[in-house]
């Protein structure tokens, strides 16, 4: 029988109430690992209590105690590093390695969040008028949730979790229904660490367990990262209901080369950024537009590079690319190649109908390249989420810019170049969250707020950096007089 999953309440493993759960299915090998139980209001019900509850004691336990947790925590993460990826290929396909990055990427979350007892200080200022003191402090905020996606499980959460807690607040996760196994492998570190009852807490589910958690009157604010159909009704909802809110949504994320590049290198970059986690990644390179004469040579070099990127099973080493998603996302994502086709794009490499030796109803798809494409084709237009890439060609620097800025994503943009003056006019005049200058993926680092522009972000205090802590406190003004 399939083991189905337990939430994580209150300090304990139980029982979701509801009856109804989604099948986790390794992408690559179509093996049902586990039953994820689509949680209900009662569950949420029961968290949130919990989380309340918990809050008081947490808020007082001193910053520096709350930070000792994290090292802890980092150790078992560390412990339990290949571990933890190897779980991480098998729900969501993608490569050991990627996986590996992805726990490296999370730690830095972790090591972040150490850094509260600094970062939460505030300031003052004595004789703001005569024998009287102003100063600011921030204090924790109450129950902070996350509602996370399916394509970096245990990095994204810990996007939140560490700076949430160790700013003194509760915590409830919600995870992608689709790859609930690594969160369950956090959640059993976090049990060892022996946080106080009630501090983190686990939800599985779906619909039903974000929208009870958006509109619990006793929840503060929501985290959100997903496509931004759904960031949309997140923004909307939490904010109705007079919450924070922060969502990150989907992304069409563009990369200007331009003929004074170093065709190879760059090539090499942005065939990282293109088929990376078989370009699930909100920050993959979807289009590529190649500046006057380096347009062709993009687009030779690229196909001669992507055809030999070995796609496989994640789990084995010589595995360069794995699986997307799901059978449905595979279905989704070849569809979305013909439209690209029937538009007037040209397939230059198709990696549609692909099969790999030994997992045949594996949900792989190989790397794809479409040429000559025009901004009004959907495949320039929307998130495609798989290993797509579009090549578009421009006359100039800007038209180049122009073709990104017209889009109504703004999650990241990058710029292939020798020149000092083309880097800097991208810096300043594209219209993206995350700007890479000879970077596929311009990932900001745990320290660094994750940016994100037009239907890429929604909310105004973004993930990560400072906006974490700004997010996670609330400040108070104190004026005295004591003479
Ligand atoms: P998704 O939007 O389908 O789901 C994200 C989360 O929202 C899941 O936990 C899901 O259960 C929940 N959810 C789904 N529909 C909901 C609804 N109607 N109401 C409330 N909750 C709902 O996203 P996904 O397919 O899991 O992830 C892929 C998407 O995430 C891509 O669009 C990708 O670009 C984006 N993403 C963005 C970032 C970023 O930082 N901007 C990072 C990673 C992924």
């Amino acid at each position: 029988m399939t083991r189905k999953l337990k939430n994580y309440i209150g300090g304990e493993w139980v029982e979701a109430s509801a009856e109804a759960v989604i099948p986790v299915e390794n992408p690559a090998t179509c093996e049902i690992m586990a039953d994820c139980p689509d949680s209900t209001a009662d569950d949420v019900n029961q968290a949130v209590e919990a989380a309340v509850a918990g809050f008081e004691e947490w808020r007082r336990t001193p910053v520096l105690s709350r930070a000792q947790y994290m090292h802890h925590f980092k150790n078992l993460v560390e412990d339990n590093f290949e571990k933890i990826s190897q779980v991480m290929v098998m729900e969501s396909g993608k490569t050991i390695d990627e996986a590996r990055g992805e726990v490296r990427r999370a730690i830095e979350s972790i090591d972040y969040a150490m850094s509260v007892p600094v970062l939460m200080r505030s300031d003052g200022l004595e004789d703001i008028s005569s024998g009287i003191d102003e100063t600011t402090i921030r204090q924790p905020a109450g129950v902070f949730v996350a509602i996370t996606p399916f394509n970096f499980p245990f990095m994204v959460p810990l996007w939140f979790l560490p700076t949430a807690i160790t700013c003194g607040n509760t915590f409830i996760l919600k995870p992608s229904p689709q790859t609930p196994l690594s969160t369950e492998l956090l959640f059993e570190m976090l049990d060892e660490i022996d946080l106080p009852e009630g501090v983190v807490n686990l939800v599985n589910g779906g619909i039903a367990s974000s929208e009870a958690l958006m509109k619990h009157p006793d929840v503060t604010g929501v985290s959100f990262v997903g496509s931004s159909h759904v960031a949309k009704i997140i923004y909307e909802t939490c904010t109705a209901q007079g919450k924070r809110v922060q969502a990150q949504g989907g992304a069409k994320n563009y990369i200007a080369v331009m003929p004074d590049a170093d065709m190879e290198s760059s090539v090499k970059n942005i065939l990282g950024a293109a088929y990376g986690c078989a370009g699930q990644r909100c920050l993959a390179a979807a289009v590529a537009v190649g500046v006057g004469e380096a347009y062709g040579k993009l687009k030779d070099e690229l196909v001669k590079q992507a055809k030999t990127l070995q796609v496989g099973y994640g789990l084995e080493e010589t595995t360069q690319m794995g699986t997307v998603i799901s059978g449905a996302a595979k279905e989704r994502i070849e569809k979305m190649i013909q439209q690209g086709v029937d538009d007037g794009a040209s397939i230059v490499l198709d990696g549609r109908g692909k099969v790999v030796d030994g997992y045949e109803n594996g949900s792989f798809v190989g790397p794809t390249i479409l040429a000559d494409v025009k901004t009004d084709m959907v495949v320039a237009r929307e998130e495609i989420f798989g290993p797509v890439l579009s090549l578009m060609k421009a006359d100039s620097f800007e038209e180049a810019v122009g073709i990104i800025n017209n889009s109504h994503y703004g999650n990241a943009a990058s710029i292939f170049t020798s020149s000092g003056k083309y880097a800097r006019e991208f810096k300043y005049n594209v219209n993206a969250g995350n700007v890479g200058v000879n970077i596929g993926v311009a990932a900001p680092s745990a320290s660094f707020p994750f940016g994100g522009q037009k239907d890429s972000f929604f909310g105004d205090l973004h993930g990560q950096g400072m906006d974490s802590i700004e997010f996670y406190t609330e400040r108070k003004i104190v004026i005295e007089r004591w003479i």
